[in-house]
C-alpha cells in the first residue's frame, strides 16, 4: 500500500513570528516534510516575517539550522536545498509601518494566501489591521492563530472581535494541534466508519470515559507564562475539551467543518458545571534532585496548578449517567495521552467460578505508539477449563500500516495543509472557544476567590492522592500511566 499525497494548490504562506520557537521547532520542519512528500506544489513559497534584521540568506540559514536540529529522521540533504529556495524573509514590526510595502510587493494575488500569526496574541490586532490597510490580505486569505486563544471568556471575545473587524469566520483557523493528531482523526473514522461501535456509544453500554494527558516534563523555559496560566487554561480548556467533544458529539450529517463544529458546540453547551469536590488541583513537589514547581516558576507563593483531575457530566440523552474523568499534569510518571472508553460489565457470567470483573475497554492512544487497542475477554489457552482472561486486541498504526502510517507526520503539518486546502473541520470556531471559556471561567474564578491551594504531589507519580479518591469514591480507578 502506498500513501496517497495530494498536492495542495500553489500558495504564499507568511509566518509572522517566523524566527520564533514555534516556527523553527514545528512549523518549518513540518513544512519541509510536506515538501519532501511532494505536497507543496511547485511555485509555493513561505515568507518569514519578524523584527530581526535578516535578509533572505540569513533567514534561509536560520531555517537550515532549525531543520538540522528539529527536523528529526526526515532530514534529507538532497531535498533541503529545494525547500530552502522557497523561503523568503521580510523584516517587519507588527506595530510599526516599516516592511509592509515590501511584504505587499512579495505576496502574490493569484495564489492561496495564508498568514500565520505565530506571535503573542497582543499583536493579532496590529497584524490584522495592517494586512488589511496595506491591501495584502483579501476576502479569500486565511489567518492562522495559535493558542492561547484568550485567558478567559472576556479576552477570548475581545480577540474574536479584533479578528472579526477584518476577517470573516470562514477565514480564521484557530489551531488546536491535538485535532491534527492522526489518532484523533482516526477516532472519528473508527466511531463513524464502523457499524461496531456507534450502537454501543452511549450510557446504556459505556460505564465511563477517561481522558489522560500526562507529561513527564515540567514547565521548562515557559515558567513565567505557565504560572499565569496553569493546567486548566493551558490544557483542559482547549486540548482535553476538544477530545471530550469528539468522543461525546452526535454524528454529524457529513464530515464537514460546520457540521462537526456544530456538534462539538452542543457538547460544550451541555456540560454541567463541575462541583468543587469533583476537581482536584495539584502542584509538583521538590525531590532530592529536582526542584519544586514553585522553584521552577520562581514564584515561592504560587497557587497555580500543574495538575488537574476532574469528573465531568454531560446533560444529554446519550451521556446522562456516564461520567467523563479528565486528568492532565506535568512531571508525572509517564508521557501518555489516552482516551479510554470503559464499557459496562456483563450483567451475568455463565462461566462457573468466574467472579472477575471483565470489561471491554477501547483505548485510543495519542502518544506514545499512536494507535488503539480493544480489551476483550477470551479463554485462557490450555487445558485448565474455562478460565477467562482479558487481552488487548492491539492496533498500533505503525505495525498495522507499516510505512503508510507516516509516524513522523506531525499535527502541525497536517493542519497547515488543511489551511491551504481551505478545510476548517479540524480548527476551533469562535463560538466553540467562547463556550469552552464560559464553562471553564467559573471553575477558575472559584479557585481564585477561595485562594485555593493545590495539593502537592510527588514527581514521577500519577498525581495527588485525592485524584485517586475522585475515582475510588465512584468505585472506579484510573488506568495506569506507563512509566
Ligand atoms: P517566540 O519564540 O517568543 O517567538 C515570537 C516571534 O514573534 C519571534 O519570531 C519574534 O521575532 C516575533 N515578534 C515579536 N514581536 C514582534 C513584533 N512586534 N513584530 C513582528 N514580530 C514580532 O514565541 P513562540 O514560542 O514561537 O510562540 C509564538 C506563538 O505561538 C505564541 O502565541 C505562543 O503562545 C504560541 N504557541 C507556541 C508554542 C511553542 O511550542 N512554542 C506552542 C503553542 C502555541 P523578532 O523578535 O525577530 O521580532
Amino acid at each position: 500500500m502506498v500513501s496517497r499525497v495530494i498536492p495542495v494548490d500553489e500558495f504564499d504562506l507568511v509566518i509572522f513570528g517566523g524566527t520564533g520557537d514555534l516556527a523553527r521547532r514545528k512549523i518549518l520542519p513540518g513544512l519541509f516534510r510536506r515538501f519532501l512528500a511532494g505536497q507543496m506544489t511547485e511555485g509555493s513559497r513561505i515568507v518569514g516575517a519578524a523584527r530581526s534584521d535578516l535578509d533572505n540568506a540569513g533567514y534561509r540559514q536560520m531555517i537550515r539550522d532549525a531543520i538540522a536540529e528539529f527536523g528529526g529522521a526526515e532530514k534529507d540533504d538532497a531535498g533541503l536545498d529545494g525547500f530552502i529556495d522557497r523561503l523568503h524573509y521580510v523584516a517587519i514590526d507588527a506595530t510599526g509601518e516599516g516592511g509592509w510595502s515590501a511584504l505587499s510587493d512579495l505576496v502574490r494575488k493569484d495564489v492561496v494566501k495564508a498568514f500565520y500569526f505565530s506571535v503573542a496574541p497582543s499583536l493579532f490586532g496590529a497584524l490584522a489591521e495592517r494586512l488589511h490597510t496595506h491591501g495584502i490580505a483579501d476576502a479569500d486569505s486565511r489567518i492562522v492563530v495559535e493558542k492561547p486563544f484568550g485567558r478567559d471568556l472576556a479576552s477570548a471575545k475581545a480577540l474574536n472581535d479584533t479578528l472579526a473587524t477584518h476577517f470573516s469566520e470562514r477565514q480564521i483557523y484557530r489551531i488546536d494541534h491535538y485535532l491534527g493528531k492522526e489518532t484523533v482523526q482516526n477516532l472519528m473514522a473508527v466511531r463513524f466508519g464502523n457499524v461496531l461501535f456507534e450502537p454501543l456509544w452511549n450510557s446504556h453500554y459505556v460505564d465511563h470515559i477517561q481522558i489522560t494527558v500526562a507529561e513527564t516534563v515540567g514547565v521548562g523555559g515557559r515558567g513565567t507564562y505557565y504560572d499565569t496560566s496553569g493546567a486548566m487554561r493551558d490544557m483542559v480548556q482547549n486540548h482535553l475539551m476538544q477530545l471530550l467533544c469528539l468522543i461525546a458529539m452526535e454524528p454529524p450529517s457529513v464530515f464537514g467543518a460546520d457540521e462537526v463544529r456544530d456538534e462539538k458546540l452542543k457538547v460544550i453547551r451541555a456540560l454541567q458545571p463541575v462541583e468543587t469536590h469533583h476537581i482536584v488541583r495539584g502542584q509538583y513537589d521538590a525531590t532530592d534532585d529536582a526542584a519544586s514547581y514553585r522553584t521552577d516558576v520562581e514564584n515561592p507563593r504560587s497557587f497555580t496548578e500543574s495538575f488537574v483531575a476532574m469528573k465531568v457530566n454531560i446533560s444529554n440523552w446519550r451521556w446522562a449517567d456516564t461520567p467523563f474523568y479528565l486528568r492532565t499534569g506535568k512531571k508525572m510518571k509517564g508521557r501518555a495521552s489516552e482516551i479510554a472508553v470503559v464499557f459496562k460489565d456483563l450483567g451475568h457470567s455463565i462461566f462457573e467460578g468466574d467472579t472477575a470483573r471483565h470489561r471491554n475497554i477501547l483505548a485510543i492512544r495519542l502518544q506514545p505508539n499512536e494507535g488503539m487497542d480493544l480489551q476483550v475477554t477470551i479463554k485462557e489457552p490450555g487445558p485448565g477449563g474455562m478460565r477467562l482472561i482479558d487481552v488487548p486486541l492491539d492496533m498500533t498504526f505503525a505495525d498495522a500500516l507499516g510505512e503508510d502510517s507516516e509516524p513522523a507526520t506531525d499535527a502541525y503539518e497536517r493542519l497547515i495543509m488543511d489551511v491551504i486546502r481551505g478545510n476548517q473541520t479540524l480548527f476551533m470556531r469562535g463560538d466553540e472557544v467562547e463556550a469552552a471559556w464560559a464553562w471553564t471561567d467559573p471553575i477558575i474564578q472559584g479557585w481564585e476567590a477561595r485562594n485555593d491551594v493545590p495539593k502537592l504531589y510527588d514527581q514521577g507519580s500519577a498525581g495527588p492522592e485525592d485524584a485517586m479518591m475522585l475515582m475510588h469514591r465512584d468505585s472506579r480507578r484510573w488506568r495506569d500511566i506507563k512509566s
